[in-house]
């Protein structure tokens, strides 16, 4: 009799959630945001690092661009449950002035469903796509079922899904189980509320090499959101370009590009040091010059202290 009431208390208190959207992490989605650990003006993530902002109260997962809202990526139901609440109708748009801000006043979640869970916990996924929420309040959804498409509705810098955690009001971190307080002192992932091929995404490490390549001109970080990769080097075009996008960079991180043509080297420079951190940066580095046919290459290295952080090699055939 006691060993059955054991058990069963311990599944009763077992609540794991798996990734709120279906998509290959590091390939065509990236862990942009955790939550902020931190009720003071500081902030902290899930790892007491800082890939977070003051306030935020969930994980956020990002498309590259709006252009890849076109491809409907599915956010899906990170646990089985009950549909609490839904709101869609409201425009994919970018935030990105106070004008934005205001706009979305008391809509900051834009399309989102709310998910009742058995145990008292609750999930919250925000920014879906407008018309695209595929639930009605009241129905019963498995683990992993399609609730609409990731978009960038609501209070949104870039297309993304927003999963939040909360039990009896109170939310949740779901990287370290933790609730938000006045100090950070995460020393492992223990009380996880993700499951384990969930949680094996997450580390202290978040920064990331997302994109690069070689284009004929100079690049524009705001566009990057925009249109995602811009146009590769065309014969005729008038500069050459290496170009390199990250996300999560800590302060003190520089970037080293070797961009080299068919003539050999074209440009070989490393960065300053970045004087804050940074959630969303581009970086590049060419020479005026009418480019011509041949095999162009652009080894980029993220450094932090001398350690390279992550790496790419682009290769780009003009012909
Ligand atoms: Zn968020």
């Amino acid at each position: 009799m006691s060993f059955l009431c054991l058990a069963s208390m311990a599944s009763a208190e077992e609540f794991k959630v798996g990734l709120p959207i279906q998509c290959e992490l590091e390939k065509d989605c990236y862990i942009q945001s955790l939550p902020d650990l931190l009720e003071t003006e500081d902030t902290a993530d899930s790892f007491c690092q800082g890939a977070t902002y003051d306030g935020h109260k969930g994980v956020d997962i990002r498309l590259l661009s709006l252009e890849d809202i076109k491809r409907n990526v599915p956010v899906i139901a990170p646990a089985t449950g009950t549909v609490k609440a839904v709101r869609d109708g409201v425009k994919d748009i970018l935030m990105t002035t106070p004008q934005d801000r205001q706009r979305v006043k008391g809509k900051e979640c834009g399309n989102g469903v709310v998910i009742e869970h058995d145990n008292g916990y609750e999930t919250q996924l925000c920014h879906l796509k407008q018309g695209s929420i595929a639930v009605q309040k009241g129905i019963r959804v498995n683990k992993g079922d399609t609730l609409g498409f990731v978009g960038t509705s609501g209070a949104s810098e870039f297309p993304h899904v927003h999963l939040s955690i909360r039990k009896d009001g109170q939310w949740f971190d779901p990287v370290s189980g933790k609730k938000p307080g006045s100090t950070c002192n995460v020393t492992s992932n223990a009380e996880t509320l993700f499951d384990a091929d969930t949680i094996a995404y997450f580390s202290e490490n978040t920064s990331r090499l997302i994109a690069s390549g070689v284009s004929g001109s100079v690049i524009e970080h705001k566009q990057l959101v925009i249109k995602g990769a811009p146009k590769q080097a065309s014969i005729g075009d008038e500069a050459i370009v290496g170009w390199a996008w990250f996300i999560n960079l800590r302060k003190g991180d520089r970037i080293k590009f070797l961009l080299e043509g068919p003539n050999g080297i074209i440009s070989e420079i490393t960065t300053d040091p970045l004087e804050r951190k940074k959630a969303s940066y581009s970086a590049f580095s060419g020479k005026r010059r009418t480019v011509e046919a041949g095999e162009y290459k652009l080894n980029t290295e993220l450094l932090r202290k001398n350690k390279v952080i992550a790496q790419s090699l682009h290769v780009h055939i003009v012909e």
